[in-house]
């Protein structure tokens, strides 16, 4: 074992984390869903959403079975939706060929969708203890400022050398313990805004410390404005209910269920569509427009209210669409704006 992972390895066995959920019985299933959850997010936030994941889809055979209109309502809140698709996508793939039991060959598991080589290596290491070295956020933090690697790790080149240093300290034995420990110091210790190098076990061998600036690593991307887009959303409202149409299964919230879009201010072509005629509409509200911010561009939203006289027979073309009410909510994923829209309606269309 090299020094660095040595001191790694030991400060684990004094403060790593040991009590999650998924450290529980763990199974390739379980590591695999909180490894999937944990991408992009805090574990605090991921624990009730494993929890119930796992209360309703107790093996990979339950989830591969459910409707990913259920797998996306159970995953709403927790962004990055694509990582549900695949998950779902992943399941059904474990459970069609490969009889519901995740392959344990590196190479077969990386394949399956939303699984990189990291998420592998994570899942192989913490179930069956293979020697497969980890590149999560956090550890690629830790090692970019204790070997110094300049550049952003986006850039291949950088990554490279990232992977270089994981698989030079990642030892053969005790791989589960150093990973996990890896992933708790990146948390724990060496945190993105302060890093805490007085309580950290590789201080003395950390050369952005001796260089007295570990924030300037890891590099960050070059900056680039965002553009910013528009869009209207058109809000039918009828006696509690409001219509919300499935999206494309590619593109911006994909499979999830959104109001009809309109790419500007002049809605008729929607009404059109959705055969609504001025007659039928009591009401029109313009309610505050708001940004959403993907990580690409930045999305105005305005949303147009319309409260209506009489329910439109609403056909659909190719996707689905369904009446949402209010006060018995569908269980449907829904876009992170619907949502907060829907629960920011007046009381009175409740
Ligand atoms: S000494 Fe500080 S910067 Fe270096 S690895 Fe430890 S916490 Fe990170």
């Amino acid at each position: 074992m090299t020094p660095f992972a040595k001191a790694i390895v030991t400060w684990y066995d004094a403060y790593g984390r040991k009590n999650l959920p998924w450290q529980q019985n763990k199974t390739a299933y379980s590591v695999w869903l909180s490894e999937i959850m944990l991408q992009q997010t805090q574990v605090a936030t991921v624990i009730p959403y494993y929890q119930r994941f796992l209360e309703r889809f107790p093996s990979v055979v339950d989830l591969a079975n459910a409707e990913q209109d259920e797998v996306l309502h159970l995953w709403t809140g927790l962004g990055y939706y694509a990582r549900a698709r695949n998950l779902h996508k992943a399941a059904k793939i474990v459970a069609a060929e490969y009889q519901g039991e995740f392959p344990t060959d590196i190479e077969q598991l990386n394949a399956l969708p939303g699984i990189g080589r990291s998420t592998a290596a994570a899942i192989l290491s913490s179930v069956y203890k293979q020697p497969h070295a980890i590149l999560d956020g956090n550890v690629k933090r830790t090692l970019a400022r204790c070997f110094a690697v300049e550049g952003w790790p986006g850039q291949k080149k950088v990554e490279n050398q990232l992977w270089q240093y994981a698989e030079q300290h990642t030892p053969a034995r005790d791989t589960d313990k150093y990973n996990q420990a890896m992933m708790d110091m990146g948390a724990m210790v060496c945190t993105r805004s302060k890093p805490k190098c007085t309580l950290c076990p590789v201080e003395q061998l950390c050369l952005a410390t001796k260089q007295g600036n570990p924030l300037d690593y890891p590099g960050k991307k070059p900056k680039k404005d965002k553009p910013v887009k528009e869009t209207w959303f058109v809000m039918l409202h009828y006696q509690g209910e409001i219509w919300l149409e499935q999206r494309p299964q590619t593109g911006i919230w994909g499979g999830l269920f959104c109001f009809p879009q309109n790419e500007t201010a002049d809605i008729q072509t929607q009404l059109d569509r959705l055969q609504i005629t001025t007659m039928d509409i009591k009401r029109r509200e313009q309610l505050i427009a708001f940004r959403h911010t993907f990580s690409h561009y930045h999305l105005d939203i305005t949303p147009i209210l319309l409260d209506l006289s009489k329910q439109p027979d609403v056909i659909m073309e190719g996707s689905k669409g369904l009446w949402y009410n209010l006060s018995q909510p569908e269980e449907v994923g829904l876009a992170a704006p619907v949502k907060q829209l829907l629960e920011s309606l007046p009381f009175e269309l409740q």
